[in-house]
């Protein structure tokens, strides 16, 4: 469910007409509806029910302060992967105690400034890593909440790019070496066992792998307590998906019933770490069409947003709504929806029958809320796009639009 509604033929955020906030501010524009953010929050906390649970939102999927600042109001965490993220959490007010560091790649410096801000866990993902924290811990003169991120060997069944929980996976710590790691941190003096994690991948649409993989981990959970090892936290990461076009991911109860059900009896506090099934469908990105043209072989619309601005569908074959901001009557053509950037990659909307769009109408791209804003870049020197947070009928700005004298910030010539 989402707040991106038609009312007399215009697509609307909220209470405020999409193509009202195009038209001040320009396009390209990301635009945010604090009603559904807020919804998707309390729907998953609430499916949780009694159950402790903290919410770490994962930062990586929109890290706009504003999106932070709502998380941590609705009593949120978040989830991290770099020193960066961080400090936007702090920057936002967020809170270091409900905040989990993942990644395989902390530096030492990014480790002193999470245990320095007293953060709740850090997901250890390699036993080298777990050395450097030690090490980290024992100059700070305190001892690092760690847990083992356990790689299950499971197949999430989800697009090859986004999926972590299969041995051949950069992430984790294989499942079998995790009892010996434990057993070896004990006698550490820099770190503390505190709980263990997982998270085997994104855009999952079935519960059957999160099933499989949870029910591991809860075992290896019960295993550890049972040896002794202090742990209070059960991290079952995030990956929940989303409806971008036809995928009937689980509801936020079916998720949450999986959990419970594979996690029932281990007594853990539940620590979850949604990312895109929070923000994805709370976020579109308008865009205007610039030029059509027809080719012996297409019909190509050429729009003012490009795969610098939203790169899913480059990078992972992702699938975008493409929808007029002001209803269109007459007969649909196929088309391809193109970018202006000099890569033949930049194809942001396949194959699409649509009312062939004219130059200087306004468009959305749906679903893009999640991996659209914290993945764009200034490739081929284009500003990134303003972001906007729409609330009722209020609407603000909460990123400008680059401008172009920020492209060469710090650069000599
Ligand atoms: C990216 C990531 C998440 C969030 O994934 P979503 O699919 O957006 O829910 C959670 N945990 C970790 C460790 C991640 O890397």
């Amino acid at each position: 469910m989402n707040h991106f509604i038609w009312r007399k033929g215009v697509l609307h955020a909220e209470g405020v007409p999409l193509p009202a906030i195009a038209e001040s501010v320009g396009t390209p524009t990301y635009v945010y509806s604090a009603a559904t953010l807020t919804r998707h929050f309390r729907v998953v906390s609430e499916a949780f029910g009694a159950t402790p649970h903290l919410i770490c939102y994962s930062v990586k999927a929109n890290s706009n302060l504003a999106i932070l600042r709502l998380f941590a109001g609705l009593g949120g965490g978040f989830d991290i992967v770099s020193g960066g993220e961080l400090a936007r959490v702090k920057q936002a007010g967020g809170a270091a105690e409900k905040t989990v560091f993942a990644g395989v790649g902390k530096t030492q410096e990014e480790m002193e400034a999470a245990l320095a801000a007293g953060i709740l866990l850090f997901n250890v993902e390699s036993a080298e890593e777990l050395d450097a924290l030690d090490a980290v811990g024992r100059r700070l003169g305190r001892r690092a909440p760690f847990a083992l991120r356990v790689n299950p060997d499971v197949d999430a069944r989800t697009h090859r790019y986004i999926s972590t929980g299969l041995k051949t996976s950069k992430f984790g710590v294989p499942f079998e070496e995790a009892v010996a790691l434990y057993t070896r941190a004990k006698k550490l003096k820099g770190v503390r066992a505190a709980g263990l994690d997982c998270h085997i991948g994104s855009q999952l649409t079935q519960a059957s792998p999160m099933r499989a993989a949870l029910t591991k981990v809860a075992g290896l959970y019960t295993e550890l307590k049972a040896a002794g090892h202090p742990l209070a936290y059960l991290d079952v990461g995030g990956g929940l998906g989303i409806t971008y076009t036809d995928e009937t991911p689980p509801s936020p109860e079916e998720y949450a019933r999986t959990v419970l059900d594979a996690t029932k009896g281990t007594g853990a506090h539940l620590v979850l770490e949604p990312g895109r099934a929070l923000v994805g469908n709370a976020g579109v990105l308008l865009t205007r069409v610039l030029y059509r043209k027809k080719t012996p072989a297409k019909h190509f619309v050429v729009v003012d947003a490009g795969m610098n601005d939203l790169i899913r569908p480059a990078l992972y074959e992702a699938h975008h709504g493409f929808q007029p901001l002001v209803k269109r009557r007459g007969k649909a053509v196929e088309v391809d929806v193109v970018g202006p950037v000099c890569e033949s990659t930049d194809v942001l909307a396949k194959a699409r029958s649509l009312v062939l769009p004219q130059a200087g109408e306004l468009y959305a791209f749906m679903s893009a809320g999640a991996y659209g804003m914290s993945m764009a870049s200034n490739y081929n020197s284009r500003p990134r796009p303003a972001e906007v947070m729409v609330d009722g009928e209020a609407w603000r700005v909460v990123r400008e639009r680059e401008r172009i004298e920020d492209l060469w910030r710090g650069e000599r010539a």
